[in-house]
């Protein structure tokens, strides 16, 4: 038995659980989600990376899209966009039932660690979901027509514009959620998904303690790598990471996870680049990281446990 704890984003991060699920058992896994995109939909509070992942553990996660849930209608959408209000945020009608009951929860003082909680448990998810923070925090992207928030940047700019800086503003007076700081302290191993560094896990390490925490974690860490060949399978990992002055590769996220991480999951395409990041005293574990079936995410899970392993940690 392992109790993992997984720092998570979204799709990249549920494709990864649908095969760590396989590997070790649901109630030994907890989740530590980033929530630096969520938005106010028409008054709900939506949390993007949160559902992401508690869609796919429940079995209800639209599979094609990796977001919202199979078979969702959009009637609300619509009715919205006759009505001239926002309505280039993809809602679909369930997704926004789901972020009333947590808007409902919010509303009557429970703090979104135990709304999630509350969620999680209605549909009967046995792995720990917990948000990163209570306080909100909010990833925000420079662009050259000026500061918006990830979403705006990501959902309604289709990530066009050029991207200048990224700050998370509110981190400064946000701390981890009760739950991100008992599973750090807890685990036995911690595992990086692999979700984009500055939109997903950068927000997390923002949260003032939580780098310490996982500085301080007591056992291995394993990084998954997002990038594939120095490319990202979705999203723009990349073109976040050179704006910010980090090179999209593996050994560019290896600098950008400098100090918090013992072992790194990489791609098979990347292998020549094992023996430089060997050279920065990294255990590295090259493999096929292309989730696209539960069974090559189950044997990318399987490839970071034996790496965490292999590392020990004392
Ligand atoms: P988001 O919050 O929904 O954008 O998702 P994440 O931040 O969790 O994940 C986005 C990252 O996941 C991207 O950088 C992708 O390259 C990465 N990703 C998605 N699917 C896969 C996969 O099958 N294998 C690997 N190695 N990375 C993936
Ligand atoms: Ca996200």
């Amino acid at each position: 038995m392992t109790r993992a704890c997984v720092l998570c984003g979204g799709v990249g991060a549920a494709r990864f659980l649908t095969g760590l699920v396989r590997v070790i058992s649901p109630e030994d896994i907890g989740c530590i989600v980033n929530t630096g995109d969520d938005i106010d939909v028409w008054g709900a509070r939506v949390c993007p990376d949160v559902d992401i992942v508690t869609y796919t553990l429940a079995g209800i996660v639209d599979r094609d899209k990796g977001w919202g849930v199979a078979g969702d209608t959009f009637t609300c959408l619509e009715t919205m966009a006759r009505l001239g209000e926002m309505n280039w945020f993809r809602l679909g009608d369930a997704d926004l039932a789901l972020s009333l009951v947590r808007t409902r929860l919010l509303g009557i003082g429970r703090e979104l660690e135990d709304a999630t909680a509350e969620l999680v448990h209605r549909l009967g998810i046995a792995v720990t979901i917990v948000p990163m923070s209570n306080e909100r925090v909010e990833t925000h992207v420079t662009t050259p027509t000026g500061e918006m928030s990830f979403e705006e940047y990501f959902v309604r700019e289709g990530c066009r514009p050029e991207m200048r800086k990224v700050r998370y503003a509110g981190a400064d007076i946000a701390r981890p959620s009760r739950g991100a700081e008992r599973l750090l302290r807890e685990s036995e191993v911690l595992l990086i998904a692999p979700s984009n560094p500055l939109a997903s896990i950068g927000p997390i390490l923002a949260v003032p303690g939580m780098r310490e925490l996982v500085e301080r974690f007591d056992g291995p860490r394993i990084a998954v790598s997002p990038l594939i060949g120095g490319r990202t399978v979705k999203g723009p990992a990349d073109r976040m990471l050179r704006a910010v002055g980090f090179t999209p590769s593996v050994e560019g996220l290896a600098t950008f996870y400098d100090g918090l991480i013992d072992g790194f999951v990489i791609d098979e395409v990347d292998s020549s680049s094992a023996p430089e990041l060997e050279g920065r005293g990294l255990a590295v574990h090259a493999l096929p990281s292309l989730m696209d079936t539960p069974a090559r995410a189950e044997a990318v899970a399987r490839g970071a446990l034996e790496l965490a392993k292999e590392v020990g940690r004392p």
